[in-house]
């Protein structure tokens, strides 16, 4: 690995970079927040989870986390990295968390207050939940891998705002092509909308499978924390997750020799 400070540096620049890119149709900043004072631009006409990076504005700039081969030097970067930090002061790292080899792993959207606390994702009533729900599919959470779309907890548990997902974005696919799962989840819109760069409703993008930067499978479904709040959500939570399950067995996905627990 390169010296840290001069990654450090380069990684600003390639994050300064994909905003850049992203900035010119609005993409990221569209997903959530409208702009205050000038009417909505008319939204662009996007299918499912088409992309809405204008490819004429892509121009290719090395991606210098790729110097990270391991998670060991990826959790090692990201816990010097302010820039994945989000106004809240003093937050740990919510680095990620299960095995290493897993062929699945899931993406939640940011920490709260207690996975802040201990520095491991989805360890509150989320969590729980989501343990269950896995243990109803048989598949244990030590076979798979969770991380979050930020690494740091926001104020307040508010929804993470588009820059911070642009500037924690690097991080995640570096740490997602160390893992190589065979299957990503997304759980819940913000994480749906932020890896498949889209504004579409959730309604739109569950159920099905997507292709994620031309390697991966990518399913997305509703995130425990809305379905502890409305359970009508269950029943298409169930059937997203029993087609997980059953491309899991179609890819003969299986549980993995873990060194890390
Ligand atoms: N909600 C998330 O999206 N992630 C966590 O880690 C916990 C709750």
């Amino acid at each position: 690995m390169p010296d840290s400070e001069d990654l450090l540096r380069r990684i600003s620049r390639f994050i300064e970079h994909q905003q850049e890119i992203y900035a010119p149709i609005g993409t990221v900043e569209a997903l959530n927040e409208p702009a205050a004072e000038s009417p909505p631009e008319p939204a662009p006409d996007i299918k499912s989870s088409e992309p809405v990076i204008d490819p004429k504005n892509q121009t290719t700039m090395e991606d210098p986390l790729a110097a990270c081969s391991t998670l060991e030097e990826l959790r090692a970067l990201c816990e010097q990295s302010d820039v994945l930090k989000t106004d809240l002061i003093d937050t740990r790292l919510v680095f990620g968390k299960g095995n290493p080899q897993a062929d699945l792993m899931l993406i939640g959207e940011a920490p709260g207050a207690k996975e802040d606390a201990l520095g491991e994702p989805f360890v509150g009533a989320s969590g729980n939940l989501l343990t269950k729900i896995f243990e109803a599919i048989k598949i244990d959470r030590s076979d798979i891998y969770i991380a979050n779309i930020l690494k740091h907890r926001p104020p307040e548990n508010r929804n993470p705002k588009p820059e911070e997902r642009l500037r924690s974005l690097p991080f995640l696919e570096r740490q997602i092509d160390i893992i190589k799962p065979r299957l990503i989840l997304c759980l819940g819109l913000i994480s749906a909308q932020t890896l498949l760069n889209t504004n579409s409703a959730l309604k739109n993008l569950r159920g099905s499978f997507h292709t994620y930067r031309d390697n991966y499978e990518l399913m997305v479904t509703y995130h425990p924390a809305a379905l502890l709040r409305n359970k009508h959500l269950k029943r298409d939570t169930w059937e997203d997750i029993q087609k997980l399950r059953a491309r899991y067995d179609e890819l003969q996905c299986s549980p993995k020799f873990n060194s890390y627990k």
